[in-house]
């Protein structure tokens, strides 16, 4: 068999870190060990009921078996801009402020692609999302990070970015409730933003993939719910985490309508728009009953509840996330993240993800994930303890 070579544009996409974490995991199951998984995200819980019914139904519905149209059905629009005006009472005009997505992955890649040309500057969370990086890749954009530090919270603090990266950057990502430090946006962080956005023509945009997910009775802030937000960016929500629809593939971007509408216009050249029965699921997920999504916010938080309280009890000195499904926790002092990791794995047959993984500054953390039982998470708290790595 003749070996096809692969482009440029594919030798130069980063590594997927993912894939090597399964990979040692992995190892590890099949060696028979009763493996605790905490280091990917996703979500362990299923679709409520009412959206899967909504599907089954759909799915006979033979206007569903044709091509949707390309830019997705306006009922999905027309129920995203209702949930936006529900839950944050921003006004959205859906037909020329929402564009439909397969997922928040999709938006975050594709953007960079609408707006930059090859060499043009983008600013980056670091620690942040790895998936940031292939959007960055695929258009051949110059990425610069901004420093996410426990000091200023895990925001980034715009004042120190250097002046001539400013002049450059013509796009910010942020993102809060944040994966992977579980920090959430104040209102005067985003009104920060908007108004320095403004004032350098930076496009931002928002990822609120945990949007949803807020402890201790805080709800995350929409970075639309700030003054003049649709001026200068767009917000990128997803049906993976509110609503379990990880395997669905559907989320929307929502706000200024110059870059809703290129959205739309790469997308009508990648694709026709997803499967009319998930858009019917979608928009029953989005104006149908939300018990279920305070239901899974109380479960999150007890998870949190056991890990975090648990850890504290073997005196590991942790942080609690305010929101997101992820707990960010700094290591033993003397180990890197990696090194900590592969004690968790070797010796607890814990898998947590090494904070090295989503950026420099994410050395000295490794991030866990509440995506598995109370009794699990108690599970590995006694796991840890016997490592005797934590004193009192
Ligand atoms: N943003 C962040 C920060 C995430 O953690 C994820 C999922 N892991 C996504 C976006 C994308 O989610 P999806 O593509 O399922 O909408």
């Amino acid at each position: 068999m003749k070996h096809f070579p692969t482009s440029e544009l594919l030798n130069n996409l980063p590594k997927q870190f993912f894939a090597s974490l399964v990979k040692k995991a992995g190892e590890y199951i099949e060696k028979g060990y009763d493996v605790i998984n905490l280091g990917q995200g996703n979500p362990d819980q299923a679709t409520p009921q009412h959206i899967v019914q909504k599907m089954q139904a759909a799915a006979a519905n033979p206007i569903n078996h044709k091509y949707s149209p390309f830019q997705g059905y306006r009922y999905l629009k027309q129920a995203a801009a209702d949930f936006y005006q529900r839950e944050y009472n921003v006004q959205i005009n859906p037909d020329k402020e929402v564009a439909i997505l397969f997922g928040g992955k999709a938006g975050l890649v594709e953007i960079p692609q609408c707006l930059l040309n090859p060499g043009d500057t983008m600013l980056v969370p670091d620690p942040g999302y790895p998936d940031y990086l292939s959007g960055v890749a695929l258009a051949k954009a110059e990425m610069v990070t901004m420093p996410l530090l426990e000091k200023n919270n895990f925001l980034p603090n715009l004042n120190e970015i250097p002046s001539d990266v400013i002049e450059r950057a013509k796009l910010m990502f942020l993102n809060y409730p944040n994966n992977p430090t579980g920090a959430t946006a104040t209102k005067e962080f985003f009104e920060e933003t908007v108004q320095f956005a403004n004032q350098h023509d930076i496009c931002v945009v928002h990822d609120f993939a945990y949007g949803a997910i807020g402890f201790d009775g805080d709800k995350p802030l929409s970075f639309l719910q700030s003054e003049g937000a649709k001026d200068i960016g767009i917000e990128i929500y997803t049906l993976s985490k509110t609503y379990n629809m990880a395997g669905w593939r559907v989320g929307f971007a929502v706000g200024n309508s110059s870059v809703i509408s290129a959205i739309e216009l790469l997308q009508d050249h990648l694709y026709c728009s997803i499967f009319g029965g998930i858009q019917e699921a979608a928009a029953e997920a989005l104006t149908g009953p939300q018990d279920c999504v305070r239901e899974l916010v109380g479960l999150y938080e007890r998870r949190r509840n056991v890990l975090i309280d648990g850890l504290r009890s073997l005196g590991w000195n942790v942080t609690a996330p305010k929101g997101s499904f992820f707990a960010w926790l700094k290591v033993p002092e003397g180990l890197s993240s990696t090194e900590f990791a592969d004690i968790l794995l070797e010796q607890a047959h814990i898998v947590v993800a090494p904070g090295i993984a989503f950026g420099e500054l994410g050395e000295g953390y490794v991030r866990v994930g509440l995506l598995t039982s109370e009794e699990r998470l108690e599970e590995a708290v006694r796991r840890i303890s016997m490592l005797e790595i934590f004193k009192k």
